[in-house]
């Protein structure tokens, strides 16, 4: 069984959680089952703590990816002071599969590998235990395994190139500055009053955007009074005379039970009823897509990033894009598809096979397309990039066959 993740070395109770039936009798690595079990495990580097929460956030990655994506940037050779070697890489991630803290998981029918992180790796850092359910340790199916192996591909290749990768709050921070920027130079730029007054007014739109405005806390430093989180003054100016302090949240908390906000987890009140919650405080994203940028010349370089969900419709990964103004500026779009029957010719430069997937996502960004009805149009707000194709899921070469 390829898909399932190994056992804990560590035995579960010391965890907190009861052993399922037979827990203690299989032990996944034998050979070392003897020294994870011994009482003082040996500390884990806190920056695996970031690993960790990468690997969760992607649901698997090739051990190349995470060599892109986090061992090269976090660490160096100690004598050359350059970036780590890929196969140091490898002996590290080998290293963490040992303990019991990753999973290797072949994706069927490929030659390809998933790191997934394993209950003893969802539970190492309580940052990450708290921000990752125990989905994440779940094997995946075949379409979701290729669906992360293609999104850490893209990842790990835009960060090469320089960009950071993520839905956080640097990447909404960095897609609200370009989409502003930009409208903010049509507007200095328009030459008619007319033309300046709808340039306005999508600036207008586009800075009260809801899904382009961070979380923030607002308090009144004379008085103290603090707003709950996401609520905005009436007036800039409290009722005590002092002026409201805004701070943007960068790792705001919700609670999906009782829906209480936070800035960090930890007990919290159900306002409905007055007492504790029993639910969880866990981090949100502030945004529901994949952003990449970066700075060139001091100027944001922004790429919306969309890798077909196989899971979800295109239709509904389509409307939370931040297309959604007549006359914004245009977003410029990744599009990968993640389907059996999209392939990508690396010679030719173009698709070789296109799915009914892709068939989709193509057509509504295509303008001689019929619209779907009450959706965007969407290639007024957009532009899709070719970026990288080539390392696609189902990319091939007749030439090479390096492209695996
Ligand atoms: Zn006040
Ligand atoms: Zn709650």
């Amino acid at each position: 069984m390829p898909l399932t993740p190994p056992t804990p070395a560590m035995p579960l109770e010391a965890m907190g959680e009861p052993a399922p039936p037979g827990a203690t009798s299989t032990s996944g690595s034998s050979a070392h089952g003897g020294r994870s079990r011994a009482p003082s495990a040996p500390v884990l580097d806190e920056r695996l703590c970031e690993l960790f929460l990468l690997i969760g956030e992607l649901r698997g990655a090739s051990a190349q990816h995470l060599h892109a994506l986090f061992f090269a940037r976090r660490y160096e050779d100690r004598d050359t002071g350059k970036p780590i070697s890929e196969r140091s890489t490898r002996t590290r991630i080998a290293a963490l599969v040992d303990d019991g803290h990753l999973a290797r998981v072949e994706i069927p029918g490929t030659r390809r590998v998933l790191l997934q992180l394993t209950e003893r790796g969802r539970t190492a850092f309580p940052v990450v235990a708290n921000a990752l359910t125990e989905h994440v340790r779940k094997p995946l199916p075949s379409e979701m395994a290729a669906w992360a192996w293609q999104r850490a591909a893209l990842w790990a290749a835009l960060t090469e190139d320089g960009y950071r990768v993520g839905r956080d709050v640097a990447a909404l921070r960095a897609l609200r500055r370009d989409l502003v920027d930009r409208q903010q130079a049509r507007v200095e730029g328009a030459k008619e009053k007319t033309e300046r007054e709808k340039a306005e007014k999508v600036l207008r739109e586009l800075r009260s955007s809801a899904l382009l405005t961070p979380w923030t806390a607002v308090s009144c430093p004379k008085c103290g009074t603090k707003l709950p989180l996401l609520e905005r003054p009436q007036s800039s100016r409290c009722a005590c005379g002092g002026t409201f302090q805004q701070r943007v949240i960068e790792t705001p908390h919700s609670c999906a039970s009782c829906g209480a906000r936070a800035e960090h987890f930890g007990a919290h009140v159900d306002e409905r009823v007055g007492n504790t919650c029993g639910g969880r405080l866990r981090p949100v994203q502030a945004l529901p897509f994949d952003v990449a940028h970066r700075v060139v010349d001091g100027r944001h370089d922004v790429l919306v990033l969309l890798v077909d969900n196989p899971r979800r419709s295109v239709e509904s990964q389509l409307d939370e894009l931040p297309l959604r103004f007549l006359g914004q500026p245009k977003v410029r779009l990744v599009v990968w598809p993640s389907d059996d029957d999209s392939a990508y010719d690396i010679d030719a430069g173009e698709w070789a096979a296109m799915g009914p997937r892709l068939r989709a996502l193509r057509r509504a960004f295509d303008p001689s397309a019929p619209p779907r009805k009450g959706a965007f149009p969407f290639w007024l707000a957009a532009e899709v990039e070719p970026t990288r194709l080539d390392l696609t899921f189902r990319a091939f070469s007749r030439k090479s066959s390096s492209h695996a």
